[in-house]
């Protein structure tokens, strides 16, 4: 429960008024039934000369929070783990073709199912290297992902056919991947086909704030065909590079987190997970939990189908033993006890989807939300997407929100394209907290129903002054003052 000012003042056996009057001394304006920091309450005390210790009950919630953060594994031996790749692209650029690919080479000959049998994630094994493949069914699942906190991916191969160039989903993976912030690797491909110009595509991605390394920019841009093979190799030898400069390591020797990429249920078998182990090893008999559903490991395969026991950090292993099909994207724990999972479990379940999805995440909702967590940051920031009904319409509104520069508020147009808004832009909003800027463009209806479950908001406008007076309205919101 939240502490208010009416319960601090019980606590204290003072009256609410002297707790109100003490706040507003400081320059907080509080009614009696606001929630105070814990902050807040403390000085309060200390300024009425009362000893307050606040006891908090033990919050399940939190403590699998802590099992994420860096600081759970202070002082543990960290071992290199492998680097976990998602490969994205336009539709037909070649990324089913290239998957395929990469892993017959691992596939042994005669494996049952062979490549055919859909799979999450995959590993291959490349020199000294041990690479994980997370197969996303496209872009916006990778924001929605991210969305619920998943930020499983450490590298982006964007695959670009050459024949066709950067096309709207092209754009569309790389706001994504800019915006998750890991490093993308150009896959330019089908380069066996007649008739290439490469150069022109390299110009495109030069536009897109993609330098490739051979014109003197960061971007390593490795041409490749999926169809006959050529450049996967140096693909694989430039991922390699890539992680190795990331210095990818953690703590295998714990209880395993990790997260969920794809559930189903199997008639046979019950509820079927596949989950990618992020840190710890993760063991049959292990008691998890996983979004709202719980339950004890029953047995472990690996991508091959293979029976195992355990799994180490950046593993994607088949679980059974769920109670029920846990969400796409969610964290996994594991837990001492089975009580304590399904206590969670259930607590999850009945808050509901939705309202887990949002407490989860954290994240702000809507322009006011962003406005609220905004303040009271050093430099303000506000995240947009721009989706219009032509570049000039962009073009117009990108300069009208650049003229608002000022040193304490940064506007950043995180993506931007010519269309209505569809599942990746909302998936994207979701994930960064950005506002969507719906400028003579209406939403798909699938986008509509994600908007709508996620929380997300998209402000329709016909007319840029409009926009250009919202977001005037928000940035000088955030401005601090003057003192
Ligand atoms: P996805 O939609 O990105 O998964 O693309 P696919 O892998 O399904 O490929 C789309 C089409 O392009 C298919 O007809 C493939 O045979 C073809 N294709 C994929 N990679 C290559 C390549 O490297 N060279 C050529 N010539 N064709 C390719």
């Amino acid at each position: 429960l939240p502490m208010t000012v009416r319960t601090l003042s019980e606590a204290m056996g003072r009256p609410a008024n002297q707790i109100i009057g003490t706040l507003m001394k400081q320059g907080v304006m509080v009614r009696i039934n606001d929630a105070l920091t814990e902050e807040l309450a403390l000085e309060v005390a200390m300024e009425l000369g009362v000893e307050l210790e606040i006891k908090r009950e033990r919050d399940l919630e939190d403590e699998l929070a802590a099992m994420l953060s860096d600081e759970y594994d202070e002082g543990a031996e960290l071992e290199p783990r492998p680097c976990i790749v998602t490969i994205l692209g336009h539709v037909d650029h070649g990324k089913t073709t290239m998957v395929d690919k990469l892993r017959s080479a691992s596939v042994a000959a005669g494996e049952a199912g062979g490549i055919t049998q859909h799979i999450a994630a995959y590993q291959v094994d490349h020199g000294d290297h041990r690479i994980t493949f997370v197969d996303t069914p496209g872009h916006a699942a990778f924001g929605e992902m991210r969305a619920r906190g998943a930020n499983v991916t450490d590298i982006v191969v964007l695959v670009v056919a050459a024949d066709d160039g950067v096309m709207p989903q092209t754009e569309e993976c790389i706001s994504h991947a800019k915006a998750a912030g890991v490093p993308i690797i150009v896959a330019l491909n089908k380069m066996d086909l007649e008739g290439i110009d490469d150069q022109k595509i390299l110009q495109q991605l030069a536009t897109r704030e993609l330098l490739p390394s051979e014109w003197g920019g960061d971007t390593e841009v490795i041409r490749t065909s999926g169809e006959t093979g050529a450049g996967l190799d140096e693909l694989l030898d430039t991922i390699n590079i890539t992680s190795e400069l990331q210095e990818l390591q953690t703590n295998p020797d714990r209880d395993a987190v990790g997260v969920c990429l794809e559930a189903f249920r199997d008639e046979g078998r019950g509820v079927i997970s596949w989950l990618i182990v992020q840190k710890g090893t993760l063991e049959v008999g292990d008691v998890i939990l996983c979004g709202s559903a719980h339950g004890r490991i029953r047995s472990m395969f690996d991508e091959h189908d293979n029976e195992i026991e355990a799994a180490g950090p950046s593993t994607p292993v088949k679980v059974t033993g769920l109670d029920k099909v846990p969400e796409t994207g969610s964290h996994f724990f594991v837990l001492d006890e089975i009580e304590e999972a399904r206590e969670v479990a259930e607590k999850r379940g009945h808050t509901g989807r939705s309202a887990y999805l949002a407490a989860t995440a954290r994240r702000p909702q809507t322009l006011e939300d962003i406005l609220d967590q905004a303040r009271g940051a050093t430099v303000k920031n506000l995240p947009l997407i721009i989706k219009a009904d032509s570049p000039g319409s962009i073009e117009a509104i990108r300069g009208e929100i650049e003229k608002f520069e000022h040193p304490e508020v940064r506007t950043a147009v995180i993506h931007s394209g010519v269309g209505g808004v569809n599942e990746s832009d909302v998936s994207l909003s979701a994930a960064s907290g950005a506002v969507i800027l719906a400028f003579h463009v209406i939403a798909d209806d699938r986008a509509a129903l994600l908007a709508d479950r996620e929380g997300v908001e998209i402000r329709r406008y016909s007319i840029i002054y409009e926009v250009i007076n919202d977001i005037r309205d928000a940035l000088e919101g955030l401005l601090d003052p003057e003192r």
